[in-house]
């Protein structure tokens, strides 16, 4: 095939991947329930090799589908039969840090942990902290506008960076800064999922390490009373640096994992950090403490230590594969609602479940508002990933219905694309597709991903029949 011919002369064969058995680590992401065989994985080494191989794809008509480390839950990285993976993970340097302008410059392949390992000595770290950090990259994080549990006071991705380059299907660069004028190019560039360009180099913004950091952790017997609590701390003008929440199956199972002395007799746990200085965390934990005993907690465990702080996290950052020991499968959706919302729509869920007869485990980002719900199923039972979609599908519908979004951090990929149609109407897509044509005259870049075509917008909304009227009449339909 010429394409293939053509990027052997610019790749070595460590860097150029062809055949079923050397690119079968690359046929998914996390959402593994889809998959397919790209044409070939192109591995650059420098930004060069990027510029190179985007050429020799634009001139032959190939789509690029870029991939950082593959941990997106969303089948972002999804490859097409007929495209080439650009895989990013050796563009993994730091290429300069400056502790007293609190900045890092990192190759998109730099994975999330190793920034704040690295500034570690400086007294600084980077916020966003996605419980993927061991293995996610930067540039994933970005083309995601990854969260974390940290990021209810420092932040999504999109808050912590500060200029992005990205390189267009000409090889050509382009650069974003937070200096610019007109347009906020640099926000657009967060949560671009592919479709824009790829990006090779990100400044990103570092903080000071808090002084101390203190974690309240919170029993209660009922769902609701916990949900509950969350707007009660926040209402007292306390923003934790992270307030989470899991449910009964989610405790056990991270007990079973982590063994931390999570109480498993609870319905409902919330973990809530506050820090800063050393003064100030002690009053605002106990401020939390009295907030949570007033909202109904029957336990309350203030970490005494940064050992116990860290295990009291341990459980909770270890809850997705905890949970993963209790299914064969389990599909991990994303949806973000008001908080004052989140006890109406838990339960919710679980009705859901009992409909679907489905088991779900709810551990998430409460203070973010970001359900995380994991809907536990068993791929090799027949239809039983359509029931577990149809599941999923209707958690988001009922997110956007009390006023929330579609994703709070995961991004839409493939998997969202029937959800895309729900949140937004035809003008809405049509602005997404003029900005993706504005940035990708070729639509080379990650076809099919992110962005729902208005067709399908019409198949999936006529099944929506609202007053007579169908959505988008003017769409012929199959
Ligand atoms: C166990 C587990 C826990 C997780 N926890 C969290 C969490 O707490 N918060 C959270 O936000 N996410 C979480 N995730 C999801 C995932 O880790 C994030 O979305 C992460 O940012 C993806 O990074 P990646 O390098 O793996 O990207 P990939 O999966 O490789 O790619 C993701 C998307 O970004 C695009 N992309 C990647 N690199 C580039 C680039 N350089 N230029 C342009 N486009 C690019 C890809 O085309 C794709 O669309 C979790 C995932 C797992 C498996």
């Amino acid at each position: 095939m010429e394409v293939i011919q053509a990027l052997r002369n610019v790749f070595h064969q460590d860097s150029l991947l062809v055949g079923e058995e050397a690119c079968r680590p690359f046929e998914c992401d996390a959402l593994s329930a889809y998959r397919e065989h790209p044409l070939a994985v192109v591995l650059p080494e420098n930004v060069e090799q990027v510029k190179q191989a985007l050429r020799i794809c634009k001139q032959y008509q190939v789509p690029v589908i870029t991939r950082g480390s593959g941990t997106g839950l969303a089948g972002g990285t999804l490859p097409l039969k007929n495209g080439i993976v650009l895989g990013l993970s050796k563009l993994n340097k730091i290429i300069k840090i400056d502790p007293l302008q609190r900045t890092a410059i990192v190759q998109p392949g730099v994975r999330n942990i190793v920034v704040s390992e690295a500034v570690a000595h400086h007294g600084l770290y980077y916020a966003p902290d996605p419980s993927s950090q061991i293995a996610c990259s930067i540039g994933g994080n970005v083309a995601e506008n990854s969260g974390g549990v940290h990021c209810l006071k420092y932040g999504l991705t999109v808050h912590n960076v500060t200029s992005i380059k990205i390189i267009d299907m000409d090889g050509t660069e382009s650069v974003f800064d937070e200096k610019d004028d007109g347009i906020d190019l640099l926000a657009l560039m967060n949560g671009s999922e592919g479709l824009l360009g790829v990006i090779v180099e990100i400044k990103l913004k570092l903080l000071p390490k808090p002084e101390a950091a203190q974690v309240v952790m919170a029993a209660f017997h009922s769902v609701g009373d916990c949900a509950d609590a969350v707007t009660r701390v926040l209402e007292q003008g306390i923003i934790p640096a992270g307030l989470e929440m899991m449910d009964k199956f989610s405790i056990m199972a991270a007990e079973a994992f982590a063994k931390v002395g999570y109480p498993t007799e609870a319905e409902a746990l919330l973990l809530c950090e506050v820090d800063g200085s050393h003064d100030q965390v002690q009053v605002d934990a106990k401020r939390v403490a009295d907030i949570l005993t007033q909202a109904g907690a029957y336990q309350i465990q203030l970490s005494q230590n940064e050992a116990q702080r860290i295990a009291l996290w341990k459980g909770r950052k270890n809850a997705f594969p905890a949970v993963g020991r209790f299914s064969p499968d389990y599909y991990c959706m994303d949806g973000t609602i008001p908080r004052s919302q989140l006890a109406f729509i838990l339960e919710e869920i679980a009705k859901l479940s009992t409909k679907y007869g489905l088991k779900v485990a709810n551990v998430f980002h409460a203070g973010d508002g970001n359900l995380h719900p994991l809907i536990m199923y068993d791929a090799n039972k027949p239809g039983e990933l359509a029931t577990t979609e149809a599941f999923g599908g209707e958690i988001l519908k009922l997110c956007v219905d009390v006023g929330g979004t579609i994703t709070g951090e995961h991004g839409v990929g493939v998997e969202k694309l029937n959800a895309m149609c729900h949140q937004y109407d035809t003008p809405e897509l049509e602005i997404f597709h003029g900005i993706k044509a504005i940035f990708d005259d070729t639509g080379l870049l990650n076809p099919g991903k992110a962005v729902p075509t208005l067709h399908r917008c019409a198949e999936v909304s006529h099944m929506h029949v609202h007053n007579n009227q169908l959505p988008h009449p003017h769409l012929e339909r199959f």
